[in-house]
């Protein structure tokens, strides 16, 4: 296969203090890496500096000798902490000139408002000499895109999504190649596991750029392939596939956009049966990532946020003394609680999580990240011990997910 064409390059500036101190996530960073990534560029560079002239001139200046095109967002509006347009201004070495257009743009934004405008924001229509405005239907700050290589976009995320989408393209050309993606979603085996099993490996590397990118008891591995036209990034990605999927299949869950309770809702909706959940230690979150799939209502009628033993009592059937004997963190509790989950709601399967989320609570027995989950079905029940480590949020949420991986897994298992 022809080796795939040199992208052109792109880095990323984002600018402002709140970057600096953590208080705000650089989110517009990865947005524009995204649509940079699919413009067919490759990103060499990523930096954020603060609100300071001289340090957004020298990241800007950076970024300019390694890539043929910087994006550059924040710091455009009209306040004092607003410096980028003065940074690119000297950068460039060019003066301002008024821009009535811009000027106009500006008053029917306030106008649509129905605000007065500050006249502060005549500022706005100052426009660098070495730059064009760029509109901004979100908002009022335009952008600047300045000697055919830096597009400067304002900071507030939903202007600059916009602009990214309408806007931006506009101006930066397609780098020259077309990507393809594909995303694989494994749980059961970390990731040397995977690659250790994935023979033809290197043999893939030289078609496709892939990832293994490890989650709460998953990994995700990711191919991107590149190529002068979408099919040859395609048909790249495709062989690239072969050589790697046969060997880690058993693992994978599901492809890109799905996730473990679309997953499990799929394999449900094919076999035509129903769910009913209890739960202890995630409090709901199984219910809640259940129920964020559309059409859920067709295979999931409910559960139970059996928290307090009383609950899994009574509204479950969990005998006295089964959490006496055993504890409420047990095998046993956790089979009772599928079990009880599955006749009292009337569901085809019933699956239930219990578990020591923390920070308090471990003893030497049952330490904190000791989780059971279980799954009931019409005459057998299935427990799956874990030990999970983290915080108490990082538990919970893993305990979730792992809930729902065990489910998947008997579910795909009875697909043949
Ligand atoms: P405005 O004209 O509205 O002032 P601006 O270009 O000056 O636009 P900033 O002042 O830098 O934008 O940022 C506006 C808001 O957008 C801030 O509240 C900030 O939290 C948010 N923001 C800025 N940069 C980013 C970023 N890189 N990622 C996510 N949010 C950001
Ligand atoms: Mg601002």
């Amino acid at each position: 296969m022809k080796q795939a064409p040199h992208p052109k390059t792109a880095a990323i500036v984002t600018v402002g203090d709140e970057l600096m101190t953590g208080l705000v996530v650089d989110t517009n960073a990865a947005a524009i890496a995204r649509f940079l990534l699919r413009r067919g560029y490759r990103i060499v560079g990523k930096s954020s500096v603060g609100d300071a002239v001289p340090a957004i001139i020298a990241s800007v200046r950076a970024a300019m000798r390694r890539a043929d095109i910087v994006v550059v967002t924040g710091g455009l509006g009209p306040t004092h902490d607003d410096l980028t347009k003065e940074a690119l201004r000297r950068l460039f070495k060019c003066g301002a000139k008024f821009d009535p257009a811009v000027l106009r743009h500006v008053q029917s934004f306030f106008k649509r408002m129905g605000k007065p405008m500050p006249s502060i924001n005549r500022e706005y229509a100052n426009i660098p000499t070495a730059a064009v405005a760029v509109r901004n239907r979100m908002g009022a700050a335009p952008g600047l895109f300045f000697n055919k290589r830096v597009l400067a976009l304002p900071g507030v995320p939903h202007e600059m999504l916009y602009m990214l989408e309408h806007e931006a393209p506009k101006f930066i050309h397609r780098g020259g190649v077309t990507i393809a993606e594909k995303t694989f979603h494994t749980a059961g085996l970390g990731e040397v596991g995977l690659m250790r099993r994935m023979t033809k490996l290197d043999e893939a590397r030289q078609l496709a750029d892939i990832a293994f990118l490890p989650g709460y008891g998953r990994v995700d591995i990711r191919l991107l392939t590149r190529g002068a036209t979408p099919a040859a990034a395609r048909a790249r990605l495709k062989k690239a596939e072969k050589l790697i999927s046969p060997s880690i299949l058993e693992y994978v869950w599901g492809v890109d956009d799905e996730t473990i309770e679309s997953a499990v809702g799929k394999l449900l909706g094919q076999q035509r049966k129903t769910l009913a959940v209890a739960e202890s230690c995630t409090g709901g979150g199984i219910g809640e990532k259940i129920t964020a799939i559309p059409g859920s209502s067709n295979y999931f009628l409910g559960g139970v946020i059996s928290y307090a033993n009383k609950v899994k009592e009574k509204m479950l059937g969990v005998s006295a003394a089964t959490i006496k004997n055993h504890g409420a963190v047990s095998r046993e509790c956790a089979e009772a609680m599928a079990k009880g989950a599955r006749a009292r709601l009337g569901a085809d399967y019933g699956l239930a999580v219990t578990g020591v989320a923390g920070p308090g609570g471990g003893t030497k027995e049952k330490p904190v990240g000791l989780v059971f989950v279980a799954v009931a079905a019409l005459g057998w029940v299935q427990v799956r011990r874990l030990n999970l480590a983290g915080s108490r949020a990082t538990i919970r949420g893993r305990a979730a997910n792992e809930a729902l991986f065990f489910l998947r897994d008997i579910l795909a298992a009875r697909n043949g």
